[in-house]
């Protein structure tokens, strides 16, 4: 089979196409006909020897993909795998593969498991979002905020988005938000922090805290919190803005989620597959052979939805 293989840690060019033996499931492990996979920024992060575990080279990246179960022909999305998912066949336990509802498409089945799983996690898990609250998502356009716009329209939440791009912005108000602003714009923030009449925001999730956490904590109404999902680097913070709404800071990485807590995550995803609350949103889907574009294409160009690879 084809795949992509990294022998070590580096630029995106790192990503190479090689032919591998068809990977053989032994007890219960599955064997997926890869039909796209997904591409995270954590992708790039461990393709780079920039993360905290680091896989054994050589390695096949990837942990979202859909496809079809080769035993049986079901449709499926993948939320791990043992064997990577940039690649034409995946071997995976059991528990990471998912029944893929025939209305999607398998691109977007590709989009589902890191995006929506930390996107319910954060609201559900980490913030106990409520129904009736007021939600800004700080960076609304990628695969991880358009997710937490529709699982939070789904809970009855009231939704502030941002995004950096015309295109972000129009397809965040396509979702429902009730507002939607350029967080390239240095006043945005108060601007969007006006929608509230003064009240300030109940939650907040914010992928790029590096930039953007001192100000989310002047934006919180009393007992609001920030759930952090996405940083790059140090930020400065004055404590008193988070006393002055009896606030908090909830910090969130996938991997601290238990077995329960993805199982979770993953009948709730199912649910909202089911009644077309959630909508997994694909902006380009690249041949697996360009694994290194859409590596770039990730860090680079303005985020519009999931990029995903066809082998
Ligand atoms: P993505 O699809 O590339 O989206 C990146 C998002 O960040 C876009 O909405 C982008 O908006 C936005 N952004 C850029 N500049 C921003 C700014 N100044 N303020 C606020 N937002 C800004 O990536 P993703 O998959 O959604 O992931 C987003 C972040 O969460 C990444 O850092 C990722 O590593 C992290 N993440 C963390 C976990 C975890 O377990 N904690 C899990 C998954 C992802 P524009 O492109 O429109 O400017």
């Amino acid at each position: 089979m084809r795949a992509i293989r990294v022998h070590e840690f580096g630029d995106p060019d790192v990503l190479r196409l090689e032919e591998l033996p068809e990977p053989r499931p032994v007890d219960d492990e599955l064997l997926v006909r890869v039909q796209a996979a997904g591409v995270n920024p954590v992708d790039t992060y461990v393709r780079a020897g920039a993360y905290g575990k680091l896989p054994a080279l050589p390695y096949t990246p990837g942990a979202d993909a859909a496809g079809v179960l080769q035993d049986s022909g079901a449709r499926v999305y993948l939320s791990g795998s043992l064997s990577g998912a940039y690649a034409e066949y995946a071997l995976c336990r059991p528990d990471q593969v998912h029944a893929l509802p025939d209305n999607l498409s398998f691109a977007q089945g590709a989009a589902l498991g890191v995006p929506y799983v930390t996107a319910y996690r954060a609201l559900f898990q980490r913030a106990k979002a409520l129904t009736g609250e007021t939600m800004l998502v700080h960076g609304a356009s990628g695969g991880v905020g358009l997710a937490t716009v529709q699982f939070a329209l789904a809970a009855g939440l009231t939704v502030v988005g941002t995004a950096g791009s015309d295109a972000g912005r129009e397809q965040i108000a396509a979702q429902g938000a009730a507002d939607v602003f350029d967080h390239r714009d240095p006043l945005h923030l108060r601007a969007a922090f006006d929608t509230t009449g003064g009240r300030g925001f109940d939650l907040i999730v914010e992928l790029l805290a590096s930039v953007n956490l001192g100000d989310d904590l002047t934006a919180l109404a009393r007992h609001g919190r920030v759930v952090v999902v996405g940083s790059r680097g140090a930020v400065e913070i004055d404590p008193r803005d988070l006393m002055n709404s009896d606030g908090a800071v909830l910090g969130m990485l996938l991997p601290n989620a238990t077995a329960d807590d993805i199982a979770e995550a993953h009948a709730a995803i199912g649910t909202g597959l089911r009644d077309g609350a959630l909508r997994p949103v694909v902006s380009r889907e690249l041949p697996l052979a360009e694994a290194a574009r859409a590596h770039r294409h990730i860090m680079e160009r303005p985020a519009l939805g999931k990029i995903v690879l066809v082998p």
